[in-house]
């Protein structure tokens, strides 16, 4: 092997210089290798900020492997370019390969430029135990987010399989799960800039509709005649409200407190969107409506 391999390597240019180490060593213990580039914010996986790698391996593993044996979940992946053609998830790695890995929202430069996946249906997520609050975030933006804080790893797949959700996760390792089709590692650790980042990373901006869904339990909200809440209300709320909105999964009742703009400008200031109000303009006496009949309810 190490005969063949000796006039090919000299063929691969700079590239293979900077590899070229490793390669020996790979030779030397009779093993293939073959040259690994990963692009953009796929880079944020591996060590040093390392992005051009060589990979020793025997037989002719399927990509995904190497792949994730080099720190890159394959949720975080959208296309893999070998030896200038896409090739999915399903392509044999073969010695002396010349491979290209490109996030979503990366053009791999190449035609026809076929993913590794479909896109996912919809935008309805499952969330980590790790991700609490951002949970609360999307579900005040009306996206659908399952979350408890009690779900294991093996919860958290099976509710993305059944359901078809998006894993949403800190946890890079769940990612690696097979069972795992659609995911994606949450870089910031501020919920709020989290919840920036997941609008971003799949274009929500469009979906957001706030006070659609419970904060509590992500159920759908919808109006409800005051009479059928009423014995739910405190004596001011009952005074100073006519509309209120309830939960259709854990009977929540919602109404427009006086923390309901405050609500209304920090759904704007996170998502760049002005959300069109679900409930009516403040009535005059909302302003001297107790703080304690504000909001969530
Ligand atoms: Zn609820």
């Amino acid at each position: 092997m190490a005969a063949k391999a000796a006039p090919r390597r000299r063929r691969q240019g700079s590239a293979a210089r900077r590899w070229a180490n490793r390669d020996v060593d790979a030779i030397v213990f009779g093993m293939n290798v073959a040259y690994f580039s990963f692009h953009a914010e796929l880079r944020d996986f591996l060590v040093n900020g390392q992005h051009d790698l060589c990979y020793a391996f025997q037989g002719s593993p399927g990509i995904k492997d190497p792949v994730e044996a080099l720190g890159v979940p394959h949720t975080e992946v959208q296309w893999i370019v070998v030896n200038g053609e896409c090739v999915g998830f399903d392509y044999r790695l073969q010695h002396r390969d010349q491979v290209q890995v490109y996030p979503p929202g990366e053009s791999p430069g190449v035609t026809p430029a076929v993913p590794v996946r479909v896109p996912p249906v919809g935008s309805a997520f499952v969330l980590d135990v790790n991700l609490g609050k951002l949970a609360r975030r999307l579900r005040l933006c009306g996206l659908d987010a399952c979350y408890r804080n009690d779900f294991s790893d093996r919860d958290v797949a099976e509710l993305a399989a059944r359901d078809r959700r998006i894993v949403l996760t800190r946890d890079r390792r769940l990612l690696h799960q097979k069972t795992i089709v659609h995911g994606y590692w949450v870089r910031a650790t501020d919920p709020d800039l989290q919840l920036r980042e997941v609008l971003q990373r799949f274009h929500l901006h469009h979906q957001v509709r706030p006070f659609h869904r419970c904060i509590r339990c992500n159920g759908e909200i919808r109006g409800t005649d005051k009479a059928a809440v009423l014995d739910l209300l405190e004596p001011l709320t009952r005074r100073y409200y006519t509309e209120f909105y309830r939960c259709q999964d854990c009977g929540k009742v919602y109404w427009k407190g006086s923390h309901y703009e405050h609500m209304r400008r920090r759904i704007e200031r996170l998502t760049g969107v002005a959300p069109p109000p679900l409930l009516k303009a403040p009535g005059p006496d909302a302003d001297t409506a107790p703080a304690e009949a504000a909001g969530e309810g």
